[in-house]
């Protein structure tokens, strides 16, 4: 089992590229020290991505997620997605206080909020109520103000370029 001296809170937002696969940074260098490591992505349903497939291959590293395959619909989301996203949060929350894991990831958690998935003040709470010892990483664009506030750390990945624009659609081992 690894140690944590200081656990810490780490949000990483912004329009590029590169946050959830930041945050597998960090889990895979967690692991490689004896961590556990329970990631939570929220508003993804999908078997196909690459993460869910490799965290099997590595002792420790759990992945659920807690999302449909489909997109939400903005302003007016379904209830199997409201529903969804509350399981999501109790999973965190179990996973935050129950001293099983130094390392708890909400992927895109920024985003659930920001579709009013979940509440902020809830995202706050969780963050607040964490243990010392334990490692919390909020991933997802329009990551609110009240919770960089609370964060240790904030990384905000700036769009220079992308693909996308010149046409090339999401790739398995790159964006899945
Ligand atoms: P990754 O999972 O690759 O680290 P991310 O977590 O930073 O990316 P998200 O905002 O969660 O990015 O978006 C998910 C996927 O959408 C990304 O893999 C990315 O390639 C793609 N994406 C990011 N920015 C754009 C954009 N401006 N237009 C279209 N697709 C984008
Ligand atoms: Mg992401």
């Amino acid at each position: 089992m690894g140690s944590v001296k200081k656990g810490l809170v780490q949000v990483y937002t912004g329009n590029g590229k590169g946050k959830t696969t930041a945050a597998l940074g960090q889990a895979l260098r967690a692991i490689g020290h004896g961590w556990r490591v329970y990631m939570v992505q929220f508003m993804k349903g999908s078997r196909e991505y690459g993460e869910l497939m490799a965290a099997r291959h590595l002792p420790g590293f759990t992945i659920v997620q807690s999302g449909l395959p489909t997109f939400v619909r903005k302003g007016s989301p379904g209830e199997e997605d409201v529903r969804l996203a509350r399981e999501g949060m109790r999973l965190a929350r179990e996973a935050i206080t129950g001293g099983q894991y130094e390392l708890v990831i909400l992927d895109e958690i920024n985003v659930a909020v920001d579709y009013g998935l979940v509440p902020l003040e809830e995202v706050l709470e969780l963050v607040r109520l964490k243990p010392p010892h334990v490692n919390v990483i909020l991933t997802g664009r329009y990551a609110p103000p009240a919770l960089a506030a609370e964060a240790d750390l904030v990384s905000e990945v700036l769009e220079i370029k992308h693909h996308y624009h010149q046409g090339v659609q999401a790739q398995a081992g790159i964006e899945y």
